[in-house]
């Protein structure tokens, strides 16, 4: 008999196989309704989490409460347990660290989207799965680039492919938030950039810390917490110190934390009230109006496809981003594909 793996989502994905349940990046935020798809499904054997986005976690602490085992590495535990206040109880994975949980066996890569993200492939009967979570095959100046893996199926972050993203965009995002730093800082003002904290902050102190002037580097408290952890599972991000010590110095760049979720900006008031700072926001939409380039910690179009062939993957799902126009390309490639948010797939068909 074939044994035949489902594939769906809701509130995370859900991968059934071998009589097992798998659930990837438990969330509410994306997927149409929270319909039952599956008949059943019922507590999953084990969690899996890509990364501390919280489009991919938010829907975690009701697992932990149930005691379902949890994977993810132990960066994200830190900054997942800081959006929860509790301790996530999990096995920490990394870079290369093959596991097998309850008879389900997994190995672990990095994902080069943020500190401890990372993308999973799952050994199964049917076939190799491979879940990225959020992807970047490009690297940036704060992570290296990711690898490419091998495997049957591959869900894969999608949020670049629509609108494509060019090569070109990051480079012109890097510059241009160098222009910005010298100019504010020439001008004897401080550059103030929004950014996310996980990621984005991260990204910008080490483009300011590789300035060729000197400057000091100044976070809100969020952003401040996020570079302390990559600093532990990373690397040293160089200098930079908490906003609340902010004494006005002439070169001075602050990282403020604009919160995707709520878009809080809670730097602190001292610096919002310096008449004569200058800003910017490094977050994708934003800079997309501004400078009509795409910002992202993301693999673009084009290397998703090389991803896809690369790897010999004979389905390719989307996981988040433009799921209705991916399963169309890759059927054109001669790829199984559907958009696991609107059907259960299931593989091989
Ligand atoms: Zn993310
Ligand atoms: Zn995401």
């Amino acid at each position: 008999m074939i044994n035949v793996m489902k594939i769906y989502f809701e509130n995370g994905l859900h991968v059934l196989v071998d009589g097992k349940h798998v659930l990837f990046d438990p969330t509410t935020v994306f997927g149409p309704d929270h319909q039952a798809r599956v008949d059943a499904p019922g507590k999953p054997d084990l969690v899996v989490v890509s990364h501390g986005h919280a489009d991919h976690c938010n829907d975690l602490s009701r697992h932990v409460d149930a005691g379902v085992p949890c994977i993810m590495h132990a960066a994200t535990a830190e900054i997942v347990s800081r959006y929860v206040n509790v301790d996530i109880p999990s096995l920490p994975a990394r870079h290369g660290q093959k596991m097998t949980v309850d008879g389900i066996e997994l190995e672990a890569f990095d994902a080069a989207h943020c500190v401890g993200s990372l993308q999973f492939k799952m050994r199964t009967s049917s076939g190799d799965i491979v879940f990225t979570g959020d992807i970047n095959h490009d690297g940036s100046m704060s992570m290296e680039p990711a690898p490419a893996i091998a495997g049957d199926v591959l869900v894969i972050d999608t949020t670049s492919w629509n609108p494509p993203a060019s090569r070109e965009s990051s480079v012109i995002l890097l510059e241009t938030t160098r222009q910005f730093i010298d100019e504010a800082i020439s001008s004897g003002r401080p550059a103030i950039i929004y950014g996310y904290p996980l990621g984005t902050a991260q990204e910008m102190t080490t483009i300011a810390n590789n300035m060729e002037r000197d400057v000091n580097v100044y976070l809100d408290r969020v952003p401040f917490e996020m570079n302390r952890v990559y600093d532990k599972h990373v690397k040293q991000l160089g200098k930079y110190h908490e906003a609340g010590d902010f004494v006005p110095k002439e070169n001075s760049v602050i990282v403020a934390n604009l919160s995707w979720v709520k878009h809080e900006m809670d730097i602190s008031s001292k610096i919002r009230g310096l008449a004569r700072a200058r800003s910017m926001v490094a977050c994708g939409k934003k800079l997309n109006a501004m400078l009509h380039v795409e910002f992202s910690f993301h693999s673009r179009r084009d290397t998703i496809e090389k991803y896809v062939g690369d790897g010999g993957f004979k389905a390719a799902l989307p996981f988040h981003g433009d799921h209705g126009a991916f399963p169309l390309a890759m059927y054109k490639r001669g790829v199984l594909s559907v958009d696991p948010h609107s059907g259960v797939f299931s593989f091989p068909g």
